[in-house]
């Protein structure tokens, strides 16, 4: 990026220096900077070549040993003008970094040479880097532009934009953050306002110092949350797409950060090692997720048979359904804690959930499945007598068996608790499809028919909103 030039460095703590014959001078005129362009290779004036002298000009930054000056005056002649973004064409290393930086302050100092309180007239204080009214002393500071740039991901898939006016090259979700927010605040909002996706997960990644707009632009990598259909703000971009890490065409210059998150994410594969980031706080930090999933495939679902209460283990392929399940819950990224049913076939899941996510178990009596006493362990579609009975598990059933009132009953108080006790966290619930069924009616408004035919395939997940 523009600002790695190590093993240099730019110290800009203010000094009240003097140019010496071979001090640097940043020359502006209308926006452009003197400079000299051969093969990449950026040069600036220094104080020398325009006669030795110029009273006004104000200290910047150094870089290494050698002093940058701001000089309200026009470069030599054999020295041509240049845009900023001429400059990141054509340019790299420490000199473009040190344009940048100059550009910025360039443009604090032209904006600010009279005082906002009494117009009179602004200069340089000699202790530090403001600037002091003459008249009335008021004091102003440099000022910089908070802005976010945000690497939206869904499905292994990244949020790939370009500008409808500007930088004609791809880039990511960015934008300024507005008076009274919070940077993860800012995401949010301008993924909205560009795209009309929510998102989750918000994870810093790194910052920059984007002169040329008198930015420092911070990084940030989250997930669409929920429906991933773009819905694009024509008057801000040109594109919007969700592009695939092999797919992706990076800019041509590495000055930018963004450019560095969309490398990141293409040479990882989209796979983006937690190690490098930091977790931010959620925008709505009360938003309680709860993941309902079934255990894996076990022999009596291979039977057919009603399997309740009976402990029954995974089958191989349960076992690799329990394995893409742990896979998806990784992609989605949120899950803090999984709550699992007593019995083996939804533990054997949890675990091999919990070791691809790093999460604790919790096992929770409340969600062992529908116990269906006497019709344990028959086929599922049943005899005729089954048939008929079915009629009445709504408020009994026999040999000890529950009611589907009382398993409604345990599983609500279930969720209940989940809510308070989990408030603002996303658990999963490992357990079975009549625990899940039940689950669906304390979300969703459901009629008897979209009940009675309610199915949850092995390892399915479902996702539920508090
Ligand atoms: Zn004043």
């Amino acid at each position: 990026m523009i600002q790695d030039i190590a093993p240099s460095r730019l110290d800009n703590s203010w000094q009240a220096k003097q140019p010496q014959p071979d001090s640097i001078l940043m020359c502006f005129r209308d926006g452009r900077l003197s400079a000299a362009v051969t093969d990449g290779e950026l040069q600036f004036p220094r104080l020398k070549d325009i006669g030795g002298q110029c009273e006004t000009a104000v200290f910047l930054f150094s870089i290494d040993n050698e002093d940058f000056f701001l000089a309200d005056t026009a470069g030599p002649n054999d020295y041509s003008y240049y845009s900023m973004r001429e400059l990141r064409d054509q340019c790299t290393g420490k000199y473009l970094y040190a344009a940048f930086t100059a550009y910025h302050l360039h443009i604090w100092y032209a904006d600010n040479r009279y005082c906002g309180i009494c117009r009179g007239k602004m200069q340089q204080d000699s202790a530090e880097r403001a600037l002091i009214c003459t008249e009335c002393g008021h004091r102003i500071y440099p000022r910089i532009n908070p802005a976010v740039i945000v690497g939206v991901i869904s499905h292994g898939r990244i949020l790939i934009t370009r500008y409808r006016r500007g930088y004609a090259h791809n880039a990511l979700v960015a934008g300024f953050t507005e008076i009274g927010e919070t940077l993860e605040e800012t995401v949010a909002r301008e993924v909205m306002e560009e795209t009309g996706l929510c998102v989750r997960n918000i994870r810093y990644y790194k910052s920059q110092p984007w002169g040329m707009a008198q930015d420092i632009l911070m990084g940030f990598f989250c997930e669409a949350d929920g429906d991933d259909l773009i819905r694009m703000d024509e008057n801000e971009l040109k594109s919007a797409v969700w592009c695939k890490p092999d797919m992706i065409e990076l800019q041509p210059q590495q000055h930018s950060l963004t450019n560095e998150m969309m490398q990141l994410f293409r040479d990882t594969n989209g796979h983006l090692p937690p190690k490098i980031f930091t977790r931010m706080p959620d925008v709505l930090p009360d938003r309680t997720r709860i993941y309902f999933t079934r255990h894996g495939e076990t022999d009596m679902n291979v039977e057919n048979h009603v399997s309740g209460v009976t402990d029954c283990a995974l089958t191989e392929n349960g076992i690799m359904q329990a394995q893409q399940l742990a896979a998806v819950c990784a992609e989605q990224g949120d899950i803090e804690l999984i709550l699992c049913s007593p019995l083996k076939r939804a533990r054997r899941t949890a675990e091999i959930v919990a070791a691809q996510i790093h999460v604790p178990i919790v096992t929770d009596e409340r969600l062992r499945e529908w116990n269906y006493g006497s019709y344990e362990g028959q086929p599922r579609g049943g005899s005729p007598e089954f048939q008929a009975a079915k009629r009445e598990f709504g408020v009994r059933m026999k040999d000890g068996g529950e009611s589907l009132l009382q398993l409604a009953h345990r599983v609500y108080s279930c969720i209940d608790d989940i809510r308070k006790q989990y408030a603002g966290m996303t658990v999963l619930c490992v357990c079975h499809g009549g625990v899940c069924r039940v689950a669906e009616t304390y979300f969703k408004d459901m009629t008897t028919d979209a009940f009675s035919h309610f199915f949850m395939g092995n390892c399915e997940l479902r996702r539920y909103e508090l």
